[in-house]
This record gives structure tokens, sequence and C-alpha cells, in this order.
């Protein structure tokens, strides 16, 4: 900070020394010219009255080679540029010719000594007067008095002493007397002349800086893309600059004197305008106010305002300044971007619809297709060739139904309507759930399968969707292996508490180039047509296992199979050793027709496809039941009869499932056991069938042996 401070200090310091010495080196003309006139007068009148005229001689000669000299020396000095005059050197010279044409002068009772008193008396006056007149050329700097005056009077003094006349000597101390208040009188006028130099200086270098800045205040104002407007208490115009033209189109002739708010203000915005003004008033600046003004044409332009109030000096509002900046184009893109944002949104929105009823409409006749297909399986009177045909109609319905559940849940992803429920799941729980479901698809194709339940540790998950990730990373390692291969499942700890689940399979691996693309939707790479798929399973998983705060990844080689893992929070108490299961085809059987007859089921089913199909159903499982087509019906036949199970649809005319089921319980009957058949495959469809009352959900298409399951578990 010191040094930041004294930067300028010395700067001014030198400067002031500059000054000094141009001052000193100026004042030489005249001084050195009447210095000349002065020794030849001197020379002149002490000529014959002399002791010595070769002395007188000497002391002329010196005299004037010293004047001759230190004039060559001025003159030098004075072709030089400030640079160079700021050289010390310059100082040094002057300050010995100063010295030593003391001396000189001081040479002058003693080589042009007179022994007659009045001539004598002359080179004291003459003396005295030389060394006053110094006083006046050589007080810039002190140093140069003292140097000058103190050997001319000294050696006048000496040479007084040693006359030692009464006259003489009260004379050397009235010198000594001049002497003294001379250099004191030296000492104060240069004092005096250091601070007006300085002041001076001084005063230079807060001109120029305040010239440098108006010249950069005007510069800015004419170029700066922010129109400068000033106005006066009365709203006039009293500043106007070029970007103020370029914005609101008045040349600042027009401008100036003008009221500034009939110049750019539209005429519905005076309210606004009025609480600004009120805001300014009150010495309140206003920054950054957006504002719709107009220009000379009355196109509207929008501006960005930064106001002030201008105080006078008893603190009065005596104008106002401001500043505005032209963000029309910016106001415009910003809205185009929100439009266009809103637009994409829509887009997604409407696709997210379409994909979300699209699917679920799919899912009623496919329910019909499936069930019905299922029954015909069963039917013993069809031909080998018709069975094969009714199982090829079985598995594109089944695969139709996958897509459909994916598209679904794609689309309430995207919608942000899919809700997770994070739990703790227990590894075990999970494996062992996983192990069941997929266990026949790895024995259709000799697949081995090593999934060890012996595990103990949790993760945490939304346990449903968690099973959904998994099912689909074993059935695509299992789909998309090769013959005698296997699938394995492998459970690690990592630091921070995150579990690594790792499905690794033996099949054909996936090349560098497409591992990147993998998670895309409706991207199937190059698997082989033959092999059944959507495209969409792990774009479903990843964005599932991300919403679980875990990430999922893949690993794999070509000829040499493919890892693919997913890391969710969790701990493991100790890793499990690998089993193999054994492989027992298990053949399609279907379910034996229920021991328990007699019992009175009712169904509430409002699409006539779907009540032949239950009915049918039903019947293969040697259930006989009532149908009811909407819930009204079924409340009223349920007056009459008394029912074991009620079988209802959720989505029906009149009276819904719901409503059916929270009447039934409102009316008191609270052991009637109440399942629900609905295409609704969201958990949060099967939350409400809960809370309307039910006691069970089975979803549309429903398999006949959860059916049956279903039915014995409630009929027991
Ligand atoms: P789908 O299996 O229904 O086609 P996915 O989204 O599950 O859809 O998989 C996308 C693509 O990734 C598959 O079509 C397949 O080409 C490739 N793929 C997935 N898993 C594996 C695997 N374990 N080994 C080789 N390729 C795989």
């Amino acid at each position: 900070m010191d040094r930041q401070k004294s930067a300028p200090d010395s700067r001014l310091d030198k400067k002031i020394r500059l000054e000094e010495i141009r001052l000193l080196y100026g004042g030489t003309p005249f001084s050195y010219s009447a210095s000349f006139v002065i020794a030849l007068i001197i020379y002149n009148v002490l000529l014959g009255h002399v002791s010595s005229p070769q002395n007188l001689d000497i002391w002329l000669f010196t005299i004037l080679g010293i004047l001759f000299v230190r004039s060559v020396d001025s003159y030098l000095f004075s072709t030089k540029d400030k640079k160079e005059q700021s050289r010390n050197s310059w100082r040094i010279r002057f300050f010995a010719g100063t010295g030593i044409a003391g001396f000189c002068w001081g040479l002058l009772p003693w080589l042009g000594y007179s022994s007659e008193i009045e001539y004598f008396s002359f080179i004291i006056v003459c003396l005295v007067g030389v060394i006053a007149g110094s006083l006046s050329t050589l007080s810039y700097r002190w140093e140069t008095i003292a140097l000058f005056l103190l050997p001319a009077s000294l050696l006048l003094v000496l040479r007084l002493i040693i006359e030692d006349q009464t006259f003489f000597n009260a004379t050397s101390f009235v010198l000594l007397v001049f002497i003294f208040f001379s250099l004191t009188a030296g000492k104060k006028i240069f004092n005096n002349t250091q601070q007006n130099i300085r002041l001076r200086l001084e005063a230079d270098t807060r001109e120029h800086a305040i010239e440098l800045m108006h010249q950069k205040q005007a510069l800015h104002l004419q170029n700066t893309p922010l129109a400068i407007i000033e106005f006066d208490i009365d709203l006039n115009v009293t500043e106007w600059n070029k970007a103020a033209e370029r914005i609101f189109g008045y040349s600042r002739a027009e401008a100036i004197d003008e009221n500034v708010m009939r110049l750019v203000l539209l005429r519905d915005s005076s309210d606004e305008a009025e609480k600004l003004w009120q805001q300014l008033l009150s010495y309140q600046p206003v920054i950054g106010a957006v504002i719709e003004n107009k220009t000379k044409s009355g196109t509207p332009v929008i501006c960005e305002w930064f106001v002030t109030p201008l105080t006078g000096e008893q603190n009065e509002i005596v104008g106002i300044a401001a500043m505005a900046l032209d963000i029309s184009d910016k106001k415009q893109t910003e809205l185009a971007i929100l439009k266009s944002k809103e637009e994409a949104e829509k887009a997604n929105q409407a696709k997210s619809d379409f994909l979300s009823s699209m699917s679920h409409e799919l899912r009623t006749p496919l329910n019909a297709i499936l069930g019905f297909t299922q029954l015909l399986k069963y039917e013993k009177t069809l031909t080998e060739k018709q069975q094969s045909h009714i199982r090829e109609i079985s598995n594109a319905g089944n695969l139709l139904l996958e897509l459909v559940n994916q598209i679904l849940d794609l689309a309430r992803i995207e919608k942000g309507h899919l809700q997770l429920s994070m739990e703790k799941v227990a590894l075990a729980d999970c494996f062992k759930e996983v192990r069941a479901m997929i266990l026949p698809l790895a024995e259709k194709n000799n697949l081995k399968l090593n999934i060890s339940t012996d595990i103990s540790g949790y993760v945490i998950a939304d346990f449903t969707r968690l099973k959904q990730v998994m099912l689909n990373l074993l059935s695509n390692a299992i789909k998309y292996n090769i013959d005698n291969g296997s699938v394995t499942l492998k459970v690690l700890q990592k630091e921070n508490n995150v579990v690594r689940i790792s499905i690794i399979d033996t099949g054909k691996g996936i090349s560098e180039e497409l591992l990147h693309e993998i998670f895309q939707p409706f991207n199937r790479l190059n698997a082989a047509s033959k092999i059944e798929g959507t495209g969409i399973g792990l774009s479903i998983s990843k964005q599932l296992v991300e919403m679980m705060d875990g990430n999922i990844g893949v690993s794999s080689k070509i000829n040499d199979g493919s890892e693919f893992w997913i890391e969710l929070s969790g701990n493991l108490n100790n890793t499990a050793t690998m089993e193999s299961e054994s492989l027992t085809h298990a053949a399609e059987q279907r379910p034996s027709p229920a021991s328990i007859t007699g019992h009175n089921i009712l169904v509430a089913e409002d699409n006539p496809t779907n009540q032949t199909l239950i009915l049918s159903q039903l019947e293969a499982l040697g259930y006989a039941a009532d149908l009811a087509k909407n819930g009204q019906e079924a409340l009223n036949m349920m007056v009459n009869t008394d029912y074991q199970l009620l079988l209802t649809d959720c989505n029906m005319p009149l009276v819904d499932g719901y409503k059916l089921a929270s009447t039934i319980r409102e009316r008191g009957n609270q052991q009637l056991p109440i399942i629900a058949l609905t295409a609704d495959a969201f958990p949060e469809k099967k939350t409400e069938c809960f809370k309307a009352g039910m006691n069970d959900h089975i979803t549309k298409p429903a398999d006949l042996q959860t059916l049956k399951d279903t039915l014995e578990k409630y009929l027991n």
C-alpha cells in the first residue's frame, strides 16, 4: 500500500526537481548579463585605484571566463529535452558553477583591493548588491543561495577583518547580520517557491486528468450502445447521445428541451412512469426497469432502464440521469425460446398421452385375444396343426402385451406419473422371485442359470420395479445367449454403501460402436429378427434405475459375452456362493378344475367379449357364475342372492367397480371377497382398488392359473 501511495509522490518529486533546474537555468540569461555588466563597471571604476592592476585583470578574466563557461552550459541545457534535462548531472554542474561564481565574486576585495576607502566601500556595495540580486534568481534551491552567498560574503568579511579598522570591523559585523538574514530569507523564499511549484504541478496534473476524463466520457457517451439521456426537474431533455438517437429515432437537436415522457413513453404507460417518477423523487434509483417505449415513428421498443436522480448543493434534485438499453431483440428471442419450449413440451405431452391411451385401448382387445387363446390351448378336440397355430397366436399376443406394457411404462415415466415406493429390499426375496419367474425361459433355451438366493443383504429400491429391471436384464441375457450357455447373477459390495448386481451371460457380446446406443429407446442394435423384442426394455430399465438413485452400465466383448450391472445404495452382510440350478423341463399344464363346486360367484363386467371370456374361463375352472352388466345391476342382484365372491371390472357405466365395492362395504357386508379384474396395470390402480374395499386385484388378460389360485384363496 505504501508503495502504491509513494509512486505518484515520487513522480511528482521528479517533476518538481525538473521544474527547479529549468527555473534555475531559465534565470541565467538575465543574471549572467547583469553580472557581465556589473563586472565591467566595477573594473572600470577600480582601474587606477587598486593596489595591483594585474590582480584586477585576473579577477575580471576569471569572472568573464566563468560567465562564458556557464553561458555555454546554459545554452546546452536549453537544447535538451525534458528527459535529458532531468538528469542529475545538470544539477551538479549548476551547483558547482554557482559555488565557483560565488568564490570568484568573493575574490574581488582581495584581487581588486584598494586602499582608498571610498573605492573599497564601492566594492562592498557592489558585492552586497550582487548577493542580494542573486537571491531572486537562485532561490529555487536553497543550496544554490548558500553556495553563492557564503563564499562571496565570507571572503569579503575576512578581508575586512584583516584590515582591522574600526569602520571595517563595524561593517563586517553588519555584513554578518546581512548574511544571516539573507540566508534565512533565501530559505523562506525557497520554501515558498517549492510550495508554489508543487501546487502548480499538482493543479496541472489534476487539470490534465480531468481533461482526459472528459475526453473519455465524451467518447463513451457517443459510442456506447446505451442511450444516455438527462433531463431537468421539468422533464425537459438536457442530454441525448447517439445511442438515444438510434434507439428512439429523434436527433439530438429534436430531443433537447423536449419533454422526455412525450418522446419515449407510450400513452398508456403513464401510470408506470408516474410510479418510477415518485421513486426517483424519494431519492431511490431505478435499476433494470423494463419498459415498453416508443420510437419517433411510433414503433414499440422494449428498453431496460437505469435511472438516478442528480442532486444539487443542498441535496435537492436538480435533474435525472438515465441510461436505456434496447432489449427488444433479446425479449423476442426469449419469447421465441419460451414458445418453442412450450410447443415441444406440448408435443411431448401429446405423444405421451397418445402412447398412454393407445396402449390402454390395446389392452382390452388383447385381453380377449389372449384369454380365448389360452382357453383354446386346452381344447382337446383340436388337431396338432391347430394347436401349433394357437401357440403362435398366443406367443404373438404375449409379445404385443409386453410391448403395450413397456410403452405404457415409458409414457408414464416421461409424464412423470410413475411413482416409486423406495424401501429396503431384501436381496434374497428379490432373487427368489426373479429366479422363479425366469427359470422357465432359461430351461426353454437350454441354459444354465446361476442365481444364488443364499444371500443376506439389502438394497434401497422399489421392489416391483427392481424385479422388472432384473427380469429385463435376465431375459436379455437368456435371449441373446448361445446354445448351452449360461447366465450368472453376481453381487458385490462396493465402497460407500453401494451394492452392484451383475448379470453375466455367455452370449455373442456387443461391439464397441453399438454399446453407447444400447440404452436408447426402440434401438434393437443388430439383434436377429427371429429374437423377439421391442427395443425399449433397456431404456426403461435405465430410467427406473436412475429414478431409484442408482446407476446402470454394461461391458461386453464380442464372442465372449456381456455383463450388465446395476448399482444401488445398500449393504451386503455376506456374499453367497453360486449354485447351479438343475434344469427340469416343466410341461405346460392346464390348471385342474376346482374341486369345490356350487359356489355362488357374481361377475360384474360391461364389455360383451370380456363377459364371454371370463364366464368361459370360470367354466373351464369348474365354476358357474352370474353376470351383471354394470355395478348397479350387481347391487340389485345381490339383494336377492347371497354371493360368495364378486369379480368386478373397474371401469363400468352407471356404477363403476370402485363405487360398487365401497357401497357393499358401506352397507355392512365386510366378509364378501371382492376381486378387481381390470385392464389397468398401474400400481396406483391397485391401491385405489384396496382403498375402495376390494380384497385383491387381477390384471387383464387374466391368466387361468392366476385366476384359479386367487379364487381358491378366497373361496377356501
Ligand atoms: P429388446 O431386447 O426388447 O430388443 P432391450 O432394450 O432390452 O430391447 O435391448 C436392446 C438391444 O440391446 C437388444 O435388441 C439387443 O440387440 C441388445 N442387447 C440387450 N441385452 C443384450 C445381451 N445380454 N447381449 C447382447 N445384446 C444385448
